[in-house]
């Protein structure tokens, strides 16, 4: 995520059809997404005094429209607008809350963090479809850590270094701000090293499922690479007919599509919640994958959940759903070699 007016410059916009060319709906609808908190409430019905003033942070509000037709109007506590609303509480720091919570921007070379082995990530864009205030990366270094310079050639060449890599794992920000020609181009230059399968972690079908063009299923079904798309959805408000028919038409195009959750208060953090979203996310064809314990990012800690309440809500949902349904509580602890799975 951009964190500062620097990192606002083109360089972290998404990557936008050239000049002359009409925009695809996906990047029209990134265009006129909501930025004013004030535009934000007047769209909901709400008043001014129903939510603590905006906080002015470097991570400034950024919201597609077709996220806030998902919310529910007149409501000040709706789960999609805790989500992307910039809290006073932000500006209030927390003890154990930094700006890099999981321990990786040391890790960082041109845009590639090994953290695990086998495994390598690339920070293929520091644009996002919408601006997620829980969002661990949300003080990301993006200016100097992006993998899309000099065309991928300093990051391919690091992965290439790093022994036994089998997996990449395109993140960011969200990699599928990219363009669909210059995803093409990164998949096919992974396709030529000893990668074999190739992971996206994305909250575009779930923000602005217009992203799940014919472009972007063609790049994904015509590489030889193993597909993993894993999405990022919080709440089952957010998987409306749009998301719905986004991921079926993802699904037959990949080998895995599964989803991850962040355990947020006010937002899921109780049974019937959680519950509601492995059915729904079933309903549309995904599994719901990990629910994480947040990264204690600086700005964050008003979504923090007590590690106790996630067990105990974990132990509740194997009482109300099918195992395939319950997702594995995890945590990232700096330096070690995978993630804690709590329970
Ligand atoms: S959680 Fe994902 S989509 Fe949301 S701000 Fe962070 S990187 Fe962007």
């Amino acid at each position: 995520m951009p964190t500062n007016d620097a990192a606002r410059s083109n360089e972290l916009e998404p990557d936008f059809a050239p000049a002359g060319l009409a925009l695809p709906s996906w990047q029209a609808a990134l265009k006129h997404a909501v930025r004013d908190p004030a535009e934000l409430l007047r769209l909901l019905e709400l008043p001014a005094s129903a939510l603590p003033p905006a906080a002015r942070t470097a991570f400034p509000m950024l919201v597609p429209r077709g996220f806030v037709a998902r919310m529910r109007k007149g409501d000040a506590n709706d789960p999609l607008l805790r989500q992307v609303w910039p809290h006073a509480a932000e500006l209030a720091s927390a003890e154990g809350f930094s700006g890099d919570p999981v321990g990786e921007q040391g890790l960082a070379a041109h845009g590639v963090i090994q953290k695990y082995p086998g495994r390598v990530l690339l920070i293929a864009s520091g644009a996002c479809p919408l601006h997620c205030r829980y969002c661990f990366r949300r003080e990301f270094p993006y200016q100097t850590q992006l993998a899309a310079r000099a065309s991928w050639s300093a990051a391919i060449a690091a992965l290439r270094d790093l022994p036994g890599v089998t997996e990449a794992i395109l993140s960011g920000g969200d990699p599928l701000s990219l363009s669909n020609r210059r995803l093409r181009e990164l998949v096919a230059r992974i396709g030529a090293t000893s990668v074999t399968t190739l992971r996206i972690h994305t909250r575009f079908p779930i923000a602005v499922p217009e992203r799940v063009d014919d472009g972007l299923l063609r790049v994904l079904r015509e590489t030889h690479l193993k597909t993993v798309v894993i999405v990022h959805t919080n709440h089952a408000n957010e998987l409306d007919a749009g998301v719905e028919r986004a991921l079926a038409a993802l699904k037959p195009a990949v080998t895995a599509l599964l989803n991850q959750s962040v355990l947020l208060a006010g937002v899921n953090d109780d049974v019937e919640t959680l519950a509601r979203l492995s059915e729904r996310l079933f309903a549309c064809g995904v599994v719901p994958y990990y629910l994480h314990l947040l990264d204690r990012v600086a700005g964050a800690a008003h979504f923090d959940v007590d590690e106790k309440v996630g067990r105990e809500l974990i132990a509740a949902l194997r009482c109300r759903l099918p195992g395939y349904l319950v997702p594995r509580l995890a945590r990232e602890t700096p330096g070690e070699l995978s993630k804690t799975v709590v329970v």
